[in-house]
């Protein structure tokens, strides 16, 4: 059980004799569900938008269902998501696979935005004109077609968060979307109250960098994750590369590789707060979604092991990994209440699978030696994006 961070849920969510309750800041009941009940509500998260499970939960409150009423709440549950019957033809066909490449920068202006880049000099002595050049945005892009390429040659249909290396969940660039979204963006969250006018005064005259990091950074991502919802998908790739996080600021190479995955849980008090992350804790809570996600992330975090060479990362290894993750049993897998693994309903992998300033690897991961799928691509790339695809392929047959 990976949901509670350190105990920080004791007082906020009680699991009783008959019944799981949460409890608001009041110390007032607002929620429980019944043993009786558990498995109808997890059927019932997994299947439907968020908005149907927030009216759910306001009308249900602290009420015990009847059998009645139980059986009532099947009428809302999409049947889309029912896994493909067994049928001749491609392995994956009829299997939904949602990817999401992440970050969008890949030049210099928009990467120094996200902080997402290596530009440095490696070796100043013998070859003072070669530096490293790597965009983090273009390695997931790179590698999420090639992976959305080996899962549709198996028959599986699959979704991209974006549609070029350069743009965000948008459709467009960073600066595509401030030059022709951000002002309309802006008015409808104020008209509707969703931001202040103190913000909104703030925010419509912040730098590009600036907005980046107080508003568009997490609404991107909520549209990443509003995307693969409305694609309902059986599972979800989050595609990342990683930098040592003592290596800052990256100028230089590490001596450092290490791989590593994660999926949601590790929720804290200060995110109940928020009455959206009780409902994501209620579905993490009450769908095998977890458990799930722990698998794939399992054999997604052996493979890249296996098929990269690359060491899979202890608890003690990196601080986010200490302070911020809990650690599960399957070794490399860690749980972390990151935007994507809470709001995805879905099991999913966010993976790093790499260290992209390791000193080897950032050479290998700047040539365009082989031709795959007709992109121009590396070793490093597809032997990732291999190691994606086949833990997705025994997780997908084994659901
Ligand atoms: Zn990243």
């Amino acid at each position: 059980m990976y949901l509670n961070f350190r105990g920080s849920l004791n007082n906020v969510v009680k699991f009783e004799d008959d019944a799981i309750s949460i409890y608001g800041s009041g110390g007032k009941k607002e929620f429980a569900i019944y043993a009786h009940e558990i498995e109808m509500l997890g059927e019932f998260f997994e299947h439907t938008s968020f908005k149907q499970q927030e009216q759910l939960l306001k009308l249900k409150g602290v009420k015990k269902y009847s059998k009645r009423q139980r059986d009532s709440v099947w009428i809302y549950v999409d049947d889309r998501k029912k896994l493909p019957k067994k049928r001749k033809g491609l392995p994956l066909q009829g299997y939904r696979v949602a990817i999401d490449p992440g970050h969008f920068g890949v030049n210099l202006e928009d990467a120094q935005i996200e902080q997402k880049y290596l530009y440095f000099v490696k070796d100043s002595i013998n070859r003072p004109n070669d530096s490293i050049k790597l965009f983090e945005s273009e390695l997931t892009y790179n590698t999420a077609v090639l992976l959305q390429k080996m899962l549709e040659e198996q028959g599986a249909q699959v979704f991209l968060t974006r549609s070029q290396n350069n743009f965000t969940s948008f459709n467009c660039t960073y600066n595509d979307w401030l030059s022709n979204h951000k002002q309309r963006v802006l008015d409808s969250l104020k008209k509707t109250d969703f931001i202040s006018a103190e913000k909104y005064n703030k925010l419509i005259k912040s730098s590009n960098y600036k907005f980046f990091w107080d508003f568009f950074r997490d609404y991107d991502l909520l549209n990443r994750a509003k995307k693969i919802n409305q694609f309902n998908p059986h599972s979800t790739a989050i595609i990342h590369y990683n930098v040592d996080e003592k290596n800052e600021p990256w100028k230089k190479t590490s001596n450092k590789n290490l791989t590593m995955t994660f999926i949601g849980g590790a929720f804290t008090n200060e995110n109940f707060e928020k009455p959206d992350n009780k409902l994501h804790f209620l579905r993490l809570l009450l769908t095998k979604q977890l458990n799930q996600s722990e698998k794939l992330a399992h054999q997604t975090v052996l493979n890249f092991n296996k098929n990269l060479g690359v060491e899979v990362a202890g608890q003690f290894d990196a601080d986010y990994l200490k302070d911020n993750c809990l650690m599960t049993e399957s070794k490399g897998v860690y749980s972390r209440n990151l935007i994507l693994c809470r709001l995805i309903n879905s099991p999913l992998v966010y993976g790093e699978a790499l260290y992209q300033d390791n000193h080897v690897e950032c050479e290998e991961l700047m040539k365009r030696d082989i031709e795959k799928f007709g992109i121009k691509t590396n070793s490093r790339l597809i032997n990732s994006a291999t190691s994606y695809y086949l833990a997705l392929f025994q997780f997908l047959k084994g659901l």
